[in-house]
């Protein structure tokens, strides 16, 4: 069904809006951690959030999920306002800490969650050994989760955001702990998963990340404090490395806050 002009938030193009969020203000108890946050993401996008420990991503990424109601502003995800249940399977997430069944094998873990969101067999079927085989864990299925590492334990809580195929990926913090070679060949399958249309949104301190990602958003404080390609912000901060310009833009904040 074709959007309606009442759907969009004001003012934004949202013409291929998968995520919009618009003038977004969370709090929890009487301390307010997103200010007035809003941004769009949009189809076939990989858009990383970056900024430190405490900023504010998790609490926006739970806002986008519909975990979280805005207190104030709105979340829109595919046209519909969030929170909002029936959207649940229609995003793939992978959190920061690992939600896994030690006790289970990784094949019992990819059954599980696909099992809930409602896949049938012949689906878990084809889907396992394709993403399995995309996080490298292909050989380790019949593993019990409990003797996986760090890092194998990352790879499979990505298999299982991707189990359902769904049209948006929330991934956080998803190359913690994953060596080089892996990094890349999950980002050479993100890569061909927004060429058939997906949505990836993903958080990161990882720079090579947010350099290889379409679009930067900076959180700082609660607060969108700089937006646009790697590039772009790069050229934004006059700064030689992204990893600098996160710096300026951090300076450039802190004498903001002073001068209040
Ligand atoms: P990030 O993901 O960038 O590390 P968070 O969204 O987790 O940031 O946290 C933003 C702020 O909100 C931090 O100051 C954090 O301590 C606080 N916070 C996060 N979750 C809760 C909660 N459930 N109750 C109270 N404060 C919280």
């Amino acid at each position: 069904m074709p959007q309606s002009d009442n759907n969009r938030p004001g003012g934004d193009n949202t013409d291929d809006a998968v995520v919009s969020v618009s003038h977004v203000c969370q709090s929890y108890g009487k301390t307010e951690v997103l200010h007035d946050v809003s941004l769009t993401i949009r189809r076939g996008e990989i858009v990383a959030l970056i900024g430190p420990s405490g900023s504010g991503k998790t609490t926006l990424v739970s806002s986008i999920m519909g975990m979280l109601a805005p207190q104030s502003g709105a979340v829109q995800v595919l046209g519909e306002h969030m929170p909002n249940r029936r959207l649940l399977g229609g995003i793939g997430y992978m959190a920061q800490n690992d939600a896994l069944y030690t006790d289970l094998t990784a094949l019992e873990n990819l059954r599980f969650f696909g099992t809930v969101l409602s896949m049938s067999k012949q689906q878990l079927h084809a889907a396992i050994p394709q993403v399995a085989g995309v996080v490298g864990l292909a050989k380790d299925l019949h593993t019990k989760v409990g003797n996986f590492s760090g890092g194998m334990k990352r790879r499979l809580s990505l298999a299982i955001a991707m189990i359902s195929n769904p049209p948006i990926l929330i991934l956080d913090e998803p190359t913690v702990g994953i060596d080089p070679e892996l990094r890349r060949q999950i980002w050479t399958e993100l890569r061909r998963l927004t060429g058939e249309g997906k949505t990836i949104l993903l958080t990161t301190h990882v720079m090579e990340d947010a350099q290889q990602s379409d679009r930067l958003i900076m959180i700082r404080d609660g607060m969108n404090i700089a937006e646009g390609t790697p590039d772009a912000v790069v050229r934004q901060f006059s700064a030689p490395t992204l990893e600098d310009a996160f710096i300026a833009a951090g300076k450039g904040q802190d004498a903001h806050h002073s001068n209040r």
